[in-house]
């Protein structure tokens, strides 16, 4: 083909155009492109990718960062003070406001940064025939003239022009608003039809909500409908969270409190004589202190630590509040198949119904490892020998009404396709039933695709002669339902489910009928009966042992582990049993029945039931909301095109990476990247770690906060006034060294600390329980007072020893100031090894488990230093080089937070021993293993 570039196809009424006019314009055909073609397109027009305006702003975000009541203080405070010429003060609190600024703008771009390359993390796959040949690539790689294949809970890879559709509706509400999914022909559409109208094109972007088509693409990337209004969308790459909303409307009320007793430290400054600047500057430092600047830069890192964590432990973050939200999970709702198990099918079992009326059909045993194509056919143990023909009917009808192929991976087999239907294939491969001859003999003419709803797939061919023939095989009721035999038989036919399905089998069953001669399409109406039972295929999918694990580890972190399933009720009960999930026979139930329940007999079934088989989508949709009724958070997984609106109704929408749908993932918080059970313990794991950390964070920052406003207050109201000026231990600006360098040095660390001891051994998180929990109020005002108390008396015995040793006063109140600053650094040293475990001590958890701290502490020394020691600093924070014994007086002083931290944490730990123990004797309490479980709180 020529090397020139395609004509530019907004240009073009692609819907006026024939489906054939359409393959010929863009220089395509129904088998495709060449893949050199294709590689050539991709060349000349760049791969299919829409560059959306992700996440907010730059300037957005530094507005963000300027946007808080507790900044407008410190703005203000820095004009008063320059309008009062005090210059170098007001100059050094603005360049700590924009130093703040803009570390909080880098680590929430950052922050931004990772949260948005996760949305890479999720493969977007497309569908393509090239060269006659079907296989799936990156959506990416889709280029103009490409045949797409697309089906239900696929995205649309690209703008393209129908060629044949089955049922296809689309959800086109991405690019026109219109919620309800459209319904798609192939036939020409007038030219003036408006977007919403083009029913025989479809939209890269949009959603197929229902049935198949093929259609070749005729534009990709920026240029598709999509591409062209993409600077109107925004990725949703949220970095807000309930935690952070909750934090700023505390950071609000707090502003105001600040205000107001700053505004009563001017007062009594004034009536005790302070010269009115030195009133106001008093109350500026009040503000600065009691402000916690570095916080909101400590939340995001915190959530963008976790989230990146999760994604290394396969779980990627698509909705940030649900970093926050996994550590409280109660309940977590699992399918079954490829997330509980291995989704590794293997036939085991076949049964053919008697040859007469009478007589119990025969059970036979299928060996063979795998997917190997070499088996046996046992009867009662010993080989069958060769294959009887009912038994090759039931195997060519299993192996023809089936999409799956197996394939040779190096030295091995493998399937591509549905597992279950790649079981079929194999155990027709292994007895003897050759695919690739068989398929030659009986061509496919149409097909009704498996559908959960149907729960059954169907296949018309043509036979040899010339004769058609529908196959058809699903859950065993679904099929029998549209055979032809009467009750007795029916009743014989199910017992022999229920004993297969009752060894944990997953059961096919597989019918026949013949159709009309000239027969071109199948339906479902075609479907609805006629049929001859061929008999069952049971098959065996093997737990995940991981799952096992994690399922154990869930039961000891007061989390209950549901299965959710589409398969028979006896077998679901079966590997129920087998994960862990259900005591030896335990409740089950079944779909059909929980459909009958009202709301609130189904409340109190879905409080007593860990299985749940025969599940229908819908149904996923009401145990959801039950449970969320009795207060649980819930977390539910799902993946197909209908699991969507359970996904967005649970508190945490689980979706599978791998087999997953485009939809599901669409409306998913998670996204597994391997679809493993475990993965979500993990996530949910990593969320507690998170919670605990930002606890942690909290614990640490706000006591010095409180400790620094309290040394003002004491001050203010109780030190002398000497020569009209008043004694003041610690000044606006060198608060801000504390609160913006000390503070954030020592407290990101705490983000790394490793996960607490007991972190899936206590219940979850009550999500109505308040950040500002007793335990952080109880521990800012005990460390708070002790830090102040500290401060206070080293700067009256540095100044009061260093005035009578007869040192001019000027240079001992500074020197004193900078013993008092020291002391409180110094202070914070301490104590955030104390804040590194919240119920452990340093010894259990390991001095050098989190080396972070020590590079905090190190960066922190060293700046402290020069604060001390450097002229520059002196001039800026008003501070004095001090002489070795006044460091030491300050670390002997610091250091007394050592033994009252030991002290508070007995007591607590003590508390929550009774509290527990308390618990255990009131025979309500349904959580499991919580024994001093609350101690981490203090509740
Ligand atoms: P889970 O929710 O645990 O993943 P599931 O997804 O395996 O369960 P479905 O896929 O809805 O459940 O399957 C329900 C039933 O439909 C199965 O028990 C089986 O009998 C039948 N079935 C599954 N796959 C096919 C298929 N490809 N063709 C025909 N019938 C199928």
């Amino acid at each position: 083909m020529s090397q020139r570039v395609l004509p530019p196809s907004a240009a073009i009424a692609w819907h006026n155009l024939s489906a054939s006019d359409a393959l010929s314009k863009i220089e395509s055909a129904e088998a495709g492109l060449a893949d050199s073609e294709a590689a050539r397109r991709l060349e000349a027009v760049g791969p299919n990718v829409i560059q959306r305006a992700k996440g907010d702003g730059a300037l957005k975000l530094l507005f963000r960062q300027i946007n808080d009541p507790l900044i407008y203080v410190l703005l203000a405070s820095a004009a008063l003070a320059m309008a009062m010429g005090e210059a170098i003060d007001g100059a050094v609190v603005l360049a700590v406001v924009v130093l703040n600024t803009a570390i909080g703008f880098v680590q929430e771009f950052r922050a931004g940064k990772a949260i948005e390359a996760l949305v890479d993390m999720v493969p977007q796959t497309a569908t393509v025939v090239r060269g006659g040949q079907r296989s799936a690539i990156p959506a990416a790689n889709v280029v103009p003239g490409d045949v797409v294949v697309i089906e239900a809970g696929d995205k649309v890879p690209a703008d393209a022009r129908l060629l044949s559709v089955k049922n296809l509706r689309v959800d086109e509400s991405a690019l026109t608003g219109e919620s309800v999914p459209s319904d798609k022909h192939v036939a020409v559409v007038p030219e003036d039809a408006g977007i919403g109208d083009r029913k025989n094109l479809t939209f890269g972007g949009t959603l197929v909500t229902s049935g198949t088509a093929t259609a070749v693409v005729i534009s990709t990337g920026a240029a598709t409908e999509l591409g062209r209004i993409s600077s109107m969308l925004h990725e949703a790459t949220e970095i807000e969270t309930p935690l952070t909303r909750s934090m700023a409307k505390v950071g609000r009320v707090l502003t105001i409190a600040i205000v107001a007793v700053a505004l009563v430290i001017v007062g009594v400054a004034l009536l005790r004589g302070y010269p009115p600047v030195d009133a106001m500057l008093a109350g500026i430092s009040l503000a600065v202190a009691a402000i916690p600047e570095g916080l909101p830069a400590i939340i995001t890192i915190s959530l963008a630590i976790g989230v990146q964590r999760m994604a290394r432990r396969r779980a990627v973050i698509r909705k940030l509040p649900a970093v926050e939200t996994l550590g409280s999970t109660g309940v977590i709702c699992s399918d079954k198949t490829g997330t509980l198990t291995r989704n590794e099918m293997t036939v085991r079992a076949l049964w053919t119904p008697p040859a007469g009326a009478a007589g119990d059909g025969e059970t036979l045993e299928v060996t063979g490892v795998g997917y190997a194509p070499v088996g046996e056919l046992r009867r009662g143990g010993a080989p069958a020998g060769e294959a009887p023909e009912a038994v090759r009917a039931l195997l060519r009808a299993g192996m023809l009404c089936n999409d799956a192929r197996m394939k040779r991976e190096g030295d091995a087999w493998g399937i591509e396709g549905d597992p279950t239907e790649g079981a079929l294939v194999v155990a027709a491969q292994k007895l003897g039933v050759d695919a690739g001859a068989t398929r030659r003999e009986y061509p496919r003419v149409d097909a009704v695709p498996f559908s959960s709803e149907l729960q059954l797939m169907a296949t018309l061919h043509e036979a040899p002669g010339g004769d058609r023939v529908i196959f058809m095989k699903g859950a065993p009721e679904a099929v029998l339902g549209r055979v032809a035999i009467g009750e007795a038989e029916r009743a014989h036919v199910m017992a022999q489910v229920e004993r297969m399905a009752a060894q944990g089998m997953r059961l096919l069953a597989v019918a026949s009928r013949p159709a009309d001669r000239g027969a071109a399409s199948l339906d479902e109406a075609h479907l609805a009966e006629g049929f001859a039972l061929l008999g069952l295929e049971g098959m065996i999918d093997p737990p995940r042992p991981e799952a096992i694990d994690a399922i154990k580890a869930c039961h000891a972190a007061g989390i209950t582990v549901k299965m959710i399933t589409g398969d028979h009720l006896a077998t679901a009960r079966a590997i129920g049993e087998q994960l862990g999930i259900v005591a030896e026979g335990g409740r089950a139930i079944n779909g059909t029945e929980l459909a009958r329940l009202s709301e609130d007999e189904l409340r109190a079934a879905v409080a007593s039931t860990n299985v749940f088989a025969r599940v229908a989508p819908e149904h996923k949709l009401r145990l959801v909301k039950a449970l969320q009724a009795q207060g649980k958070v819930v977390a539910m997984t799902g993946d197909g095109v209908n699991d969507a609106p359970a996904l967005k109704q649970a508190d945490i929408g689980v979706a599978m990476g791998i087999t997953g749908t485009a939809v599901s993932k669409e409306s998913a918080d998670v996204v597994l990247t391997d679809d493993n059970f475990a993965s979500i313990q993990a996530a949910v794991e990593e969320g507690r770690r998170v919670y605990d950390n930002l606890v942690k964070a909290l614990a640490f920052v706000l006591p010095t906060n409180l400790g620094e406003a309290l040394i003002l207050l004491v001050a203010v109201m109780t030190f002398p006034v000497l020569g009209g000026a008043p004694l003041m231990p610690i000044t606006a600006v060198q608060i801000l060294w504390v609160n913006l360098v000390a503070t954030v040095a020592l407290s990101l660390p705490l983000a790394f600390e490793a996960m607490e001891k007991d972190v899936m051994s206590r219940p979850p998180r009550d999500p109505s329980e308040p950040i500002l929990s007793r335990f952080v109020l109880v521990r800012t005002a005990i460390v708070a007072v002790l830090m102040a108390a500290g401060a206070i008396g080293l700067f009256l015995y540095e100044y009061f020893t260093e005035v009578r040793g007869g040192v001019v006063s000027e240079v001992a109140y500074r020197e004193a100031q900078t013993a008092a600053v020291t002391t409180v650094v110094l202070f914070q040293i301490f104590y955030v090894i104390n804040c590194r475990s919240l119920r452990d001590s340093l010894l259990k958890i390991g001095l050098f488990s989190n080396p972070w701290i020590y590079v905090g502490i190190g960066a922190l020394l060293a700046l402290q230093l020069c604060f001390v020691y450097a002229p520059f600093m002196h001039t800026l924070f008003g501070s004095a080089p001090l002489p070795l014994d006044a460091w030491v007086r300050s670390t002997l002083v610091a250091m007394t937070i050592l033994p009252v931290m030991s002290v508070e944490r007995w007591w607590r730990l003590r508390r929550a021993r009774r509290t527990a123990e308390r618990e255990r004797r009131t025979p309500t309490s349904d959580v499991r293993g919580v024994a001093g479980a609350m101690a981490n709180r203090g509740a």
